[in-house]
């Protein structure tokens, strides 16, 4: 709940998304890195138990009650990702043109096989696809398959170890995106009271379906676009969903890597146009795992990500199990703040706006930016119940923030990810005038307006009907 005297405000309109792990789970580190800068916390369920999980969550609403902040929370569910079986005697090599076979044994590989405990990839196999594994570094070609072997020869790869991925590029794979563990873990993300549930390697609007009704509107849902056959259904997918993911990582695997820049500026700009928040994420300042600096190149990436307009930009292992995570946190926040104040990026972001579309909230929220640029106002305020209203209005990307007033902590929550807004958990507001008055106090007391500066209010008239934005009042701040 809002709270005078509140410290925490970011000088930066871009959201930032950090993974939790080994090395950042302790209270210290927790509040380190919301202090530095992040905006969203990711509980990645591929690694760790549950209570490891619990555990962070509980850390993060204690720090909430304290600072007076609405945090937001993404449980990021594993999924189907396929691993090979185990070797009896540790690594093979491997070698180009070397037959080798997949098959449904459990027994332990050898030189010549291995297990791939998964029924559906023999299924879906035909001569001359290619396996990727261990995230693309060994690639089999299939020469003959059944339903429960195949056989390949190597085209690339020297090592193959225990448990690796394996990925089936081009594939669409009879798999639920859910399995038994994801189905226990969304339970289980739920009932601690996450904000995001991101799915992974969604394939098919079906698997957003599927998701959406198990979740059933306890947590917002994000799709995590990491393979081909989810870019096919792009605009489906988006539509169906309440927040996407540029997953890279098995992106890139799954498809070349030169198709993943033009990618992430067509999912970026897709998102943008349908008004849901949008994550770039993987291997953002990736040298940071062991270094206190990253490459030009990573600098380069995230900057690109922020000049591309995404709500916001994520760290993996570099916080989760990184050498430096503090470090990683604060260098993306300066990355984004510097682009931010470049004349160019305002440039760009307003050459892409997306037209308005005829409704009342989009007629609204356009004008609002229109009119705090023109008046260079301190901030867009929006009064919501669902948060939609305040989506519409970080679509128009504004170069000042959105301050979001409303009365259920899950929207204030929820709406950390997106774009430019600043949430805050009031009381109940029964009329205009007294959201008017809030608003002033509020943008004072977190240093998002000085008094004797204006705030751009868009409001629903009469009050309290939700969907029903139709208001734009300009007011000053008294002195
Ligand atoms: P992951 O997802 O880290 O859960 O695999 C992100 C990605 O694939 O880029
Ligand atoms: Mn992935």
């Amino acid at each position: 709940m809002h709270r005078k005297g509140n410290p925490i405000r970011r000088f930066r309109l871009t959201k930032i998304v950090a993974t939790l792990g080994p090395v950042s789970s302790s209270p210290e580190r927790i509040r380190a890195l919301f202090e530095a800068g992040v905006d969203v916390f990711r509980f990645n369920f591929s690694h760790g138990q549950q209570s490891d999980h619990g555990a962070r969550m509980a850390i993060i609403r204690a720090l909430e009650q304290e600072t007076g902040r609405p945090i937001c929370v993404m449980a990021d569910l594993q999924g189907p990702k396929l691993r090979i079986g185990k070797f009896a005697a540790g690594p093979i090599d491997l070698a180009p043109d070397m037959p080798f076979r997949l098959d449904l044994s459990t027994a332990a590989g050898d030189v010549h096989r291995v297990g791939l405990p998964h029924p559906e990839i023999f299924q879906a196999l035909t001569p001359g696809n290619e396996l990727l594994l261990d995230d693309g570094r060994v690639r089999l070609l299939v020469t003959a398959c059944g339903g429960d072997f195949a056989e390949t020869v190597v085209v690339a790869g020297t090592r193959l170890s225990d448990r690796k991925g394996v990925n089936v590029p081009g594939r669409v794979l009879p798999l639920s995106p859910l399995t038994a563990k994801d189905r226990d873990d969304l339970n289980f993300a739920l009932d601690i009271g996450v904000d995001w549930v991101a799915l992974s390697f969604v394939q098919r609007p079906e698997d957003v379906a599927e998701a959406r009704r198990l979740i059933a509107g306890r947590a917002a849902m994000l799709s995590k676009l990491e393979k081909p056959s989810a870019i096919e259904h792009l605009d489906r997918i988006i539509e169906m969903s309440d927040g996407i993911m540029v997953a890279r990582g098995d992106l890139g695997v799954e498809m070349p890597a030169e198709d993943v820049p033009s990618l992430q500026k067509r999912i970026v700009r897709e998102s943008r146009i349908a008004g849901k928040p949008v994550i770039v994420a993987t291997q953002m300042l990736e040298s940071m795992i062991a270094s206190p600096t990253p490459t030009r190149a990573e600098a380069s990436d995230v900057a690109t990500a922020v000049y591309d307009g995404t709500d916001a930009v994520m760290l993996s292992a570099e916080t989760a199990s990184g050498a430096y995570p503090i470090e990683a946190v604060s260098m993306m926040d300066r990355i984004a703040r510097r682009v931010e104040h470049d004349p160019l990026y305002r440039t760009i972001i307003e050459a892409q706006h997306p037209e308005p579309q005829r409704t009342p909230a989009d007629a609204i929220t356009a004008a609002a930016r229109q009119v705090a640029h023109t008046l260079s106002a301190a901030a867009i305020v929006t009064y919501t119940t669902s948060g939609s209203t305040t989506l519409r209005a970080a679509r128009e990307r504004p170069e000042v923030p959105i301050l979001c007033l409303t009365s259920k902590v899950e929207t204030a929550r929820r709406l950390e990810l997106a774009f430019g807004v600043h949430a805050e958990h009031t009381s109940d507001i029964t009329s205009f005038s007294e959201m008017v008055q809030k608003a002033c106090r509020i943008a004072v007391d977190d240093g998002i307006a000085l008094p004797g500066q204006r705030l751009v209010i868009t409001a629903g008239v009469p009050f309290g009907t939700p969907g029903n934005t139709n208001v734009l009042r300009i007011v000053w701040i008294e002195r």
